[in-house]
């Protein structure tokens, strides 16, 4: 038996809509989930990540993090990462290999993995296509991601190939340490479920930079070894926007057709839409909480700094078209004024707006893929925002 299933219910072009059922609930596509770091989406709780007006489905766990810290054994003692943070919804975990990629400072990477120097006590610390998928079983995620090396957009050919190679083989590695801990039961926070396996999923990770013809080779490596569902890596790191869009437009079509594509770490509100345009289904980005903590909203008109002087008077809530509770209570006058006196609340409202606005859209993808006007809602988001953003 499967451990998820993944069923396309309305296409639009290269865009779809379907229902990704994994063993903790159904998840309507695309989506976008909120990065939960370390156990916790920053600036939130999780009833309100709960509530209708966001009613965010899955979330993201950050292996490396939740690794160094708490550590694997508190969260095994407390029965799985669902039981230790109090979220009973579904979580996907990353591998690790993004972070060491872009925090671990003094790191060595060879054939059997990663050494890195932890940025929480500077010690030495290991990670391996094998240590991920132990973390991540005992972690107890429902989506598991394989262990990979990040090559960014603007990488060189020959570097590139080479560490795409190098993944190729981590996510053989994955997969067969994967399938060992599920076998054996060990800490994979097995759920009974009627139609599935009740295991975790395993996603594999197509990279190859900037470079068409290495992506395709990724991707039929990555096929090859056989995932529940496929993400593509590597973007949104520095390259050019117009480079992203057409290693997704060349990839997400050849992806495979009954497994969800998954588009790690982007991005924009824009950038969402135009990847779904693409083929993707899957989304993850810290932007809407990061920058909320900044006091950057994101709105159906653009970007909204709450700090601009301008707000100091305005009347008017975030987002004249949003249906959130902080739109429906508050005005920029007062965000502005909770932001510049340094009001914790502050980062809380421009949070709850920012993901409100993230999940909604993309209800408003679903829905217009579904009557067949995606085309129709695409241009009017990307007019809306090109007249009036900052
Ligand atoms: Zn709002």
């Amino acid at each position: 038996m499967k451990a998820l299933r993944f069923d396309v219910d309305a296409k639009c072009g290269e865009a779809r809509a379907g229902v990704l059922t994994t063993r903790r609930g159904q998840i309507e596509t695309p989506v976008f989930m909120p990065v939960g770091t370390a156990g916790t989406v920053k600036g939130i709780r999780f009833e309100e990540l709960e509530s209708a007006d966001l009613d965010a489905k899955i979330i993201l766990g950050n292996t490396y993090h939740l690794w160094l810290r708490p550590g694997v054994d508190v969260i095994r003692a407390a029965g799985g990462l669902h039981r230790f943070i109090g979220w009973d919804r579904a979580l996907l975990t990353d591998s690790g290999g993004f972070q060491v990629w872009s925090l671990g400072a003094l790191r060595k990477i060879s054939e059997e993995g990663t050494e890195f120097r932890s940025h929480v006590d500077g010690s030495l610390r290991f990670l391996s296509p094998e240590v991920s998928m132990e973390v991540q079983a005992a972690l107890g995620s429902d989506i598991v991601m394989v262990f990979d090396e990040c090559a960014p957009g603007q990488t060189a050919h020959d570097e590139t190939e080479r560490s795409m190679n190098l993944t190729a083989r981590w996510a053989k590695r994955s997969k067969d340490a994967f399938e060992r801990l599920q076998t054996a039961g060990a800490d994979t926070g097995h759920v009974q479920t009627k139609d599935l396996s009740g295991r975790q999923a395993l996603f594999g990770i197509i990279q190859g930079a900037g470079h068409l013809d290495l992506r395709r080779i990724s991707l039929e490596q990555t096929v090859n070894i056989g995932f529940d569902g496929y993400a593509i890596g590597g973007l949104s790191v520095g390259e050019e926007k117009s480079l992203m869009f057409e290693v997704i437009a060349d990839v997400a079509p050849r992806m495979p057709k009954d497994a969800p594509r998954y588009l790690m770490g982007v991005g924009t509100p824009e950038d969402l839409v135009e990847a779904v345009a693409r083929g993707i289904d899957m989304f993850d980005c810290v932007l809407p909480t990061r920058n909320g903590r900044t006091g950057q909203a994101f709105t159906s008109r653009g970007k909204l700094n709450i700090k601009n002087a301008q707000w100091a008077n305005d009347s008017r809530p975030l987002d004249e078209a949003c249906r959130c509770s902080v739109c429906q209570r508050h005005t920029r006058a007062y965000l502005r004024h909770l932001y510049m006196s340094g009001e914790m609340l502050a980062s809380i409202l421009l949070t709850h707006h920012n993901l409100a606005f993230f999940l909604d859209t993309m209800r408003g993808v679903r829905q217009s893929i579904r009557s067949g006007d995606f085309p129709k809602f695409r241009r009017e988001f990307t007019e809306r925002l090109d007249a009036n953003g900052e």
